[in-house]
């Protein structure tokens, strides 16, 4: 099985909206989700497909210019651009959004985004260690269950709810399986390829099928561990990523990365192996047991975000990591204020070399950000060579 995505972001999307269509046709309905704190388990059990109608792409973002400031998160402007500016083949097949109060950006933009589609913004505690924190979120699910309902005029049952639960949880462990072939070294695939492979599957109407293309994507890659089949040699320092960026169409940093002579062997955060790590109880309440496991996303608008510090600090010890480069999108305060407590783990725990980029979705930084890089992997090799791995 060869384990690449041959095709870009634009030329995926372009497909998955034919299978949209199609699915469309036979009277299926679509749910488009911005975000990780979505309980996407909702969305199945009604029958519906979701979608995930975040931007990662810069052509969306001329569109957004012209209602947003320019000086926004590309994140956000190319999430609004998707919607307006037509360069989006998906979003015009969404039955609905639902979004949640992240990020200021978000929750702004969210208010525009509304006038386009009937839209759900759920509102999302912060402070997610206070106990009134999940009762809220609890609150929060149920209101969404009946939104949900009502705009796709159907039940949304217990008993379908623990099927999907029992389904999602499976993705989970399958994935999680995925990513821990990674520990292997050297790995047995490159992150860029591993990110535009599971960013491309993860486009599916059928979840059958998306679950049996993982187990495939397991057994080859266990099989090349097996037949000593590695993506590269063992002569790459080992880089665990964190932060922002982990998503074909906005990953110029990760492809420089490898470039330049490294290996992603493992990422942390939205699209990463702490996504995979939680699974719902298949035993409680399907509704409290769906908040619980969402409003334990990490995400850097929590505070404090406790959680990702520790899965930080034990992922650099599971994936013999050799260093870390956290990514900022331009005017995200949260995660770029947040970089600092990350580099105290990473280089005062674990005295490991720490890059923090902050860029957006433009190639203009190419050149400086190959500089960088190319530092980052030399002072990876350079304690490598002084025995400190
Ligand atoms: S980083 Fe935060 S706001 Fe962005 S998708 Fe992830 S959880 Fe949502
Ligand atoms: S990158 Fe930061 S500012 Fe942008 S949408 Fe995500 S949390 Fe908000």
């Amino acid at each position: 099985m060869e384990l690449k995505a041959d095709k870009t972001i634009s030329e995926t999307r372009t497909d998955f909206s034919y299978r949209l269509e199609m699915a469309k046709d036979e009277g299926k309905k679509v749910v488009g989700s911005l975000c990780s704190y979505f309980p996407v388990e909702l969305t199945l059990a009604a029958g519906a497909i979701p979608v995930g109608l975040c931007g990662t792409t810069s052509e969306p973002i001329e569109a957004a210019e012209k209602v947003l400031p320019a000086d926004q998160c590309p994140m956000v402007k190319a999430t609004y651009g998707r919607s307006v500016g037509n360069t989006c083949p998906i979003f015009p097949l969404a039955d609905c959004i639902v979004g949640e109060t992240t990020c200021d950006g978000r929750k702004k933009m969210y208010e525009l985004l509304a006038r386009e589609k009937p839209m759900h913004v759920m509102d999302l505690p912060q402070k997610p260690d206070e106990p009134e924190a999940l009762e809220h979120w609890i609150h929060e699910v149920r209101k969404l269950r009946d939104f949900l309902s009502r705009q796709l005029d159907v039940a949304i049952t217990d008993e379908s709810l623990r099927r999907v639960i029992r389904g999602m949880n499976k993705e989970r462990r399958l994935m999680k399986e995925i990513y821990a072939c990674r520990k292997h070294h050297p790995v047995p695939i490159m992150g860029t390829d591993l990110v535009g492979l599971t960013t491309a599957l993860h486009y599916t109407v059928d979840r059958e099928e998306y679950r049996n293309n993982l187990a495939s994507v397991l057994a080859e890659l266990q099989r090349r561990i097996r037949d000593k089949e590695y993506a590269c040699g063992p002569e790459r320092p080992r880089v665990l990523w964190t932060g922002l960026g982990n998503s074909l169409g906005c990953d110029k940093v990760l492809r420089l990365v490898e470039e330049c002579g490294g290996v992603v062997v493992c990422q942390e955060g939205c699209g990463g192996v702490t996504r995979s790590d939680n699974l719902v109880d298949e035993n409680k309440d399907p509704l409290e047991a769906l908040a619980e496991r969402y409003l334990g996303v990490t995400c850097a608008c929590m505070t404090p975000n406790n959680i990702r510090f520790e899965q930080i600090d034990r992922l650099i010890q599971e994936y013999a990591i050799e260093g870390v480069l956290d990514l900022t999108w331009q005017s995200c305060h949260a995660f770029n204020i947040e970089s600092y407590r990350v580099s105290e783990i990473v280089k005062g725990k674990h005295g490991l070399p720490f890059l923090h980029i902050v860029t957006d979705f433009s190639q203009s930084d190419i050149g400086t950000l190959r500089v960088r890089i190319e530092g980052f992997i030399e002072q990876m090799l350079l304690r490598r060579q002084n025995g400190a791995h």
